[in-house]
């Protein structure tokens, strides 16, 4: 997630520079977000800057919300940001502009880095919960068996209340009770 844009910084502003990535391997790996980023990063020369146009998705790996299995999600993650050069391009000299805020920057050698803004916006677009499928059963809370494969033994005695309970419940309870059985 690297760009050398030192020609670009010596490119009148309003130049493009445009790449595709394809199933490149993401350094922001090993925080746990961004196995491989695919998409398309635009970069503009501004008159102070270099101006990000980011449109990736993003395979995370996560754990399935409900039955734990490793699942890979794919994130859109879109964002746009300036970035500032920290050194004057033409006599390496540092420059205060890029200094004082505290937004992304292109470093002492011209390297536009995009990886800490693909982390921060992936978390953001990052799912409450990731789920294996959509319809996942989950696993039962009694014994922990994966009920996608089936439903377990403990499974008929959990869900059907005995019959003298059943007969007991009024209209409210019993709906209640159907809900808990879901
Ligand atoms: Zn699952
Ligand atoms: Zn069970």
């Amino acid at each position: 997630m690297r760009f050398d844009v030192t020609a670009l910084l010596r490119a009148p502003v309003g130049s493009v520079q445009t790449y595709r990535l394809e199933g490149e391997p993401s350094a922001s790996g090993a925080a746990g977000l961004g196995k491989q980023v695919t998409g398309s990063v635009s970069l503009l020369r501004t008159g102070e800057g270099i101006l990000a146009t980011a449109h990736l998705q993003v395979r995370v790996a996560e754990s399935c919300g409900r039955c734990l299995k490793p699942v890979s999600v794919p994130l859109e993650v879109d964002f746009q940001e300036e970035y500032l050069p920290t050194v004057d391009h033409e006599t390496g000299s540092r420059l205060a502009v890029a200094e004082a805020g505290d937004g992304f920057v292109i470093d002492d050698r011209q390297v536009l880095d995009l990886t800490e803004a693909v982390r921060q916006y992936g978390l953001a677009a990052q799912p409450l919960q990731a789920l294996c499928r959509p319809d996942c059963k989950g696993l039962c809370p009694a014994c922990g068996q994966d009920l996608n494969r089936g439903p377990c033994s403990c499974d008929a005695e959990a869900t059907e209340p005995p019959m003298h309970a059943v007969a007991r419940v009024t209209a409210d309870e019993s709906k209640t009770g159907n809900i808990r059985r879901e």
